[in-house]
């Protein structure tokens, strides 16, 4: 893996902060100052140490959550009940990566790494979702075009351009960049269509593992974490 990668999975996730430690001869691999953040390391071969700080292969905890529907994504609520009831992990930093409305189901990332979160979320980053949806009326050639120019919003907002996939008159995928507040909903309704049912396939380099009941949840493997970015 690339060091600079290693450290962003380590929570160095601002790339000018990175190169600063670099220049100012903070990073060492086995002892040895590192100035090229591109070099490969193998984290269990190599003693790699920022600011006199040993890292750890990974520090950090991440789960992907096949989320139910009637579960808030939120880590406390007063009255409804939230994802985690679903996490048997006593880390209380836990958080999910963005969220899914209460009936949406699918795919949600859940990590004590702060900054990967904040990351993944920022819309410059453009990490992308796929969702599967159910609609009450019927879809329409249309109806894709539309996506693809992007939808207007009442207020004015318009969303970037969407990839609208047709699977038949009540189902489709929708491919998406941003993650305004109940997006995918307010574009069907925008087009007069009412969506049914929600279902998150993938965000980002993530693939919502189909073995998951809903409900269930694992640990990403090593191959998926380093795939974040
Ligand atoms: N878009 C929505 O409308 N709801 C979700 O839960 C996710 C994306």
């Amino acid at each position: 893996m690339r060091l600079d990668h290693y450290l962003f999975l380590n929570g160095w996730t601002d790339k000018k902060e990175v190169k600063r430690l670099a220049q100012r001869r903070k990073i060492k691999i086995d002892g040895l100052v590192e100035y090229n953040l591109s070099r490969n390391v193998d984290p269990q071969m190599h003693e790699i140490f920022v600011e006199e700080r040993q890292l750890t292969q990974f520090p950090h905890q991440y789960f992907m959550l096949n989320k139910p529907a009637g579960v808030l994504s939120a880590n406390k609520d007063e009255k409804l009940p939230t994802y985690r009831t679903l996490i048997d992990e006593e880390n209380d930093a836990l958080y999910p990566v963005g969220r899914l409305d209460f009936l949406t189901t699918g795919l949600l990332l859940i990590t004590d790494n702060g900054p990967l979160g904040i990351d993944m979320l920022k819309p410059q980053q453009h990490v992308v979702k796929t969702y599967w949806v159910e609609t009450l009326e019927a879809l329409e050639k249309d109806d894709v075009a539309a996506f693809a120019k992007g939808i207007d919003f009442i207020g004015g907002v318009r969303t970037q351009p969407a990839l609208l996939e047709i699977l038949d008159d009540h189902h489709a995928k929708v491919t998406i960049q941003e993650g305004k507040y109940h997006q995918v909903k307010k574009m069907f309704l925008a087009l007069g269509k009412k969506v049914e049912q929600l279902q998150r396939l993938s965000f980002g380099p993530l693939v919502l593992d189909m073995q998951l009941e809903p409900g269930e949840y694992r640990p990403l493997t090593v191959e998926e974490i380093q795939s974040l970015k």
